[in-house]
Order: C-alpha cells, then structure tokens, then sequence
C-alpha cells in the first residue's frame, strides 16, 4: 500500500510493524464502508437541517455585547434543535467545555430537595467536583441536592433492578452517560438509552432524563434525543464542532428544560435572549456541517487501532468489528513505559506542537495524573488526534479523533512503533 510504504519511509517504521498494519488495514474495510454510509446519513441530516432554517451569509455577521437580536446565534440553535430532533437548544460560545454544559443543565434543572441519579455508575471525572461526589464548593450536594448512583452490573450492563429500587419521589433528573469516560466499559449504545429512558419514565414519569451526549454525536443515525431524552449535551471542541469550532458547548431537549438552563448559564428572566456569538457562528455552522465525515475519519482511526493492537496482543475496548457508540477507542498497555511511549507517539504524529514530550500531570478535575497527547489547532479539542489516559494501573490509553482517516491511521502506526522500540532495547 502506497500510503503504509510512506508512512514506514518517514517515520522510519519497522518493518514487521508495516506488514501487520496493511493486514489489519484490508481486515477492517468492511466496517469502514459501514462508518461511510452512516456519515452520509447524517450529512444530509445537517445540510437539511441549515436549509429548512435558511441559514445565510448574513449570519455570521459578528453581534457584541449584550447579543440582543444576534440572528446567526438564533439560526444556530435551531439548526441544532433540528439535528437533534428537539423542541428547543442551547449552543453558545459562552459554555466553556462540556463540563460545563452538563454543569449548566443540571444546576439548571435540580433545585434543594431534588434528587440527582446517575443510571451507569460514577459519570466523568469532572462531574465528580460538579456534583459533589469529590467535595467542592459550590456543587450540587452543597446546594442541597441528593445524589445516588446505580452502579452498572458485574457485566457492565444497566441494572435495572437497582434503578427501580433508587427512583423515589425525590429523583427529578436520571443522568445517562452514553461513553465510556476514563471506565473500561462498553460505551452505552442509543437502544440501550432508549430501554433505560423507558424504564425510568415507566416508574416515573415526570423525571428529567438527561444524556451526556460527550464523543457520542454523529457516531450512529439516530441520537439520544431520538428515544426519548429530554437533554442530550456535549461540547463543540468535540464531534459536532467538526474540529473547527474554537469554543462552546450545546444542550438540546424540551423547550422547558433548556429554558431553566438558560436561565442559569445568563440570568434568571434573561436566558437565551443574551450572549452574542463574537463572530464565532461560521465556524461553528461549518464545524457542524463537516462533523459528519470528521466523525467517520476519527472513528476509521479508532477500529484501525482495535484490530492493530489486538494482534499485538493487548486488550482493546471495543474490538475492531463491535457497534460503536462513541469514538473513544480504549487500548489496555499494562505498564507507564508503553503508555508514555504510546502517547509520546502519537504526539509525534501531531501536526502541531509534535516536538513536545507529554508527561502526567496533575490536571485540574481529575483525581489522579492524567497524561495526555494532543496537539491540536484548536488548543484540548480531543476530535482532532488525542490519546489521554489516567497514570495508574492498568494503563490503559484512551485513544480518540483525528480530522482525516489518514492521519488517524498514521498516528496510531506510529505510536505502535514508538511503543515497540521499547520492547528491543
Ligand atoms: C469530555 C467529556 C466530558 C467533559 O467535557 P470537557 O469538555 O472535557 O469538560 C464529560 N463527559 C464525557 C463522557 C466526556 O467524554
């Protein structure tokens, strides 16, 4: 293969290394037609959704201040409503991560007395502080909402049995969370949510159930929102930002719901009248109406890694042929010198920053050290080639993005041979 040969003549990759890779590569072409046709769907998906709103030129004008009027900013929201077929959404230049919009929409939906319930075991390692789990000031729990979470079963299934005994009259929002995070789980897929969603409403049906929706978007034809949710949140430095989108998070659901957001991320009474888009609304448009294929090219990325690093041995999750629900491809690699070698390499294949040497760090919202490989163009945005990983046992990296497939595959080529220099000193 013209393009193997290349990468092992520049990168100086080992022979054997370059032999297994095209293996692999012709093994996973059937799933790659599969990532193709869904893409598609949900291209025409967006372009129809910016026709029926008339998106126009005139949008992307840059509104200031106050943003009172900002019609780029309106056009958007309702563009993304429509993507994710809800009455109503939140997209905004002003929710800094998706940390924070899943902050933003649970503070906005629970009040003192209501209680929050977590339906697959612990959420991402930044809600923990959001939450209250790890004490903070300021969270949830010291705002006087109750939490329980369901821890998911030995099978890493939904326990449904535990759901039902946790509902009470005080659960007023079920959080879902459709990827993995830092869990060596298989990442929830939308049937799944939907049978969960179900049951809740079944026993109580005024519950708020909410989707965090983070490295899950465009990964399948239909989203959460298609089943019932009510909230489906994520971040635009993600897979609906198509890599483009500088900044900004999203929440799409019921009308009522992403008001009491809104009202919380500007003011109570102003909500989404306020927050101008700064001239940011082309990219996120465009973002949004590449993300698609960008989607398809990280997750190209992510089964070319499954099938290579089964072969070599290590344990992945999910394998190379499995449904997918979100891009994140987890790669167990048993010890600190192979992941640091890991994500050494693929911050080598970088095209920014690849100088640089990643090393753990006590990064803020995370209980452990957490080494990271990304060097991207839009500064932490994990839709572009990125590998993180907590610092402990059993070191398992967890690799996703990538803007075109090429580079994908290349960057996990040569993270593998970084790893296998290891193994011949
Ligand atoms: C990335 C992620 C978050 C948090 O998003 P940030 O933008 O890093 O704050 C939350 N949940 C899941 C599942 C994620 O993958």
């Amino acid at each position: 293969m013209l393009f193997l040969n290349e990468i092992c003549r520049s990168y100086q990759i080992d022979n054997g290394l370059t032999k297994l890779s095209e293996k692999c590569l012709g093994e996973v072409k059937s799933v790659y037609e599969k990532i193709d046709d869904v893409a598609a769907c949900n291209q025409l998906k967006v372009l129809s959704a910016m026709q029926k709103n008339k998106l126009s030129e005139s949008h992307f004008a840059a509104a200031t201040g106050y943003g009172y009027g900002d019609s780029g900013r309106d056009a958007l929201e309702k563009i993304y409503a429509d993507v994710f077929h809800t009455e109503d959404a939140l997209v905004r230049t002003q929710i800094v991560s998706g940390t924070h919009a899943l902050a933003v929409a649970l503070f906005g939906n629970l009040k003192a007395g209501d209680e929050l319930l977590s339906a697959a075991g612990k959420p991402y390692s930044t809600l923990e502080g959001v939450i209250g789990i790890r004490k903070t000031e300021g969270s949830l729990m010291a705002h006087g909402v109750t939490y329980k979470q369901v821890e998911l079963t030995e099978d890493n299934k939904i326990d449904f049995t535990g759901l039902e005994q946790s509902i009470n009259p005080h659960t007023k929002v079920v959080l879902i969370q459709r990827s993995k995070g830092y869990a060596w789980r298989p990442s929830l897929s939308v049937e799944e949510i939907k049978d969960v969603i179900e049951f809740v409403k079944s026993i109580k049906k005024d519950a708020i159930c909410m989707v965090d929706n983070c490295y899950g978007e465009f990964v399948d034809t239909i989203e959460p929102s298609d089943v019932g949710a009510d909230m489906v949140v994520g971040s635009l430095i993600k897979n609906p930002g198509g890599g483009l989108a500088t900044i900004g998070g999203y929440i799409a659901g019921r009308a009522d719901c992403i008001e009491r957001a809104s009202y919380r991320l500007t003011a109570p009474g102003l909500g989404k009248e306020v927050g101008p888009s700064l001239g940011l609304t082309s990219g996120i448009a465009h973002g949004l109406f590449i993300a698609p294929s960008v989607v398809a090219s990280s997750l190209k990325g992510a089964v070319f890694a499954a099938r290579l690093f089964e072969e070599l041995g290590f344990g992945v999750l999910p394998k190379f042929n499995e449904k997918r629900s979100d891009i994140v491809q987890a790669l167990t690699l048993g010890s600190r010198e192979r992941l640091s070698a890991f994500c050494r390499g693929i911050q080598k294949a970088s095209p920014v920053d690849s100088f640089v040497e990643p090393t753990p760090w006590d990064m803020p919202g995370y209980d452990c050290d957490v080494i990271m490989a990304c060097g991207s163009f839009v500064s932490g945005a994990s839709i572009e080639l990125s590998a993180d990983a907590p610092f402990i046992e059993p070191y398992v990296a967890y690799l996703q993005g990538g803007l075109t497939a090429a580079h994908s595959i290349a960057g996990v080529v040569i993270a593998a041979n970084e790893m296998l220099k290891l193994e011949k000193i």
